[in-house]
């Protein structure tokens, strides 16, 4: 009957409807007067009737409800049982019937009704979230792979700004997001380096720790080079970045001279 604590929208529909069993009706009553979140849905729900009350729309069953409905009519106390009490003015027995039964057949009407709007609604409602974050996540990772392909491109242009007429230099520049492990390098106008050299690069930690590799590169004809998320640990503070030139195949630790180096803002 319940789902994590509260009732289920069935449940409150039916109270509200006056469908349930006394039993059942005290409990949900007990647990409205100090549950807002399953008031808040009664009153929706009510509401809601009111609504079917004015308007039918025809719809599909959802699956299972004309079974779970049939299934809590068969809890319900029989139509007969209220003989038991004495009418103080007696009146015919086949009248209560004729009464209750156009009741229950409403009540199983607006109840459906109900339940296939509800049904409905949350269904288009998941739907809704889910599209909105498949959209999202299409778009952030179109533009990520976009950053990417311009980055790495054989044939994207590196072009270098600089002040004046200075003669081009050896230039790279890292970003670096040490919560990630995630590294770009982005290199322009490197020397050209015989077949048995690699240039390689280091993140220095800042906790004075040895430095790190965090891949090899070489560059094109024109001098320039990129390094796409090397293989890093995650969560190191650096204090610096620094270039060497090793032979083909990288090295663990950086052999001197560092070329090229650049330290790490402080934040
Ligand atoms: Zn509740």
């Amino acid at each position: 009957m319940t789902t994590g604590g509260h009732f289920e929208q069935e449940d409150l529909a039916l109270y509200a409807m006056h469908g349930s069993t006394p039993a059942e009706a005290a409990l949900v009553r007990a647990h409205l007067a100090e549950c807002p979140a399953c008031q808040a849905e009664f009153e929706k729900i009510s509401s809601d009737l009111a609504m079917v009350a004015m308007s039918v729309e025809q719809h599909p069953l959802p699956e299972g409800a004309r079974q779970r409905f049939i299934d809590r009519l068969a809890d319900l106390p029989a139509p007969a049982a209220p003989v038991e009490v004495v009418p103080i003015r007696s009146e015919p027995p086949k009248r209560s019937a004729a009464i209750f039964i156009p009741w229950s057949i409403a009540a199983v009407m607006a109840l459906v009704a109900v339940l296939l709007g509800l049904a409905n609604n949350s269904v288009q409602h998941e739907l809704a979230k889910d599209n909105y974050l498949i959209a999202q996540f299409a778009a952030d990772s179109q533009h990520a792979q976009k950053v990417l392909d311009v980055l790495t491109a054989p044939e994207a242009q590196h072009v270098v700004l600089t002040a004046g007429k200075a003669a081009p230099v050896p230039t790279a520049r890292a970003v670096y997001l040490a919560s990630r492990g995630g590294l770009i390098l982005e290199a322009s106008n490197m020397g050209p380096l015989p077949a048995d050299k690699t240039y390689e690069l280091w993140v220095i930690p800042s906790n004075g720790a040895p430095s790190i590799p965090a891949g090899t590169f070489r560059p094109d004809a024109s001098g320039n080079a990129s390094l796409v998320l090397p293989d890093l640990p995650v969560g190191v503070q650096a204090k610096a970045f620094g270039v060497t030139i090793e032979r083909a195949e990288g090295s663990p630790t950086p052999t001197l001279p560092i070329i090229m180096a650049g330290v790490a803002p402080t934040s």
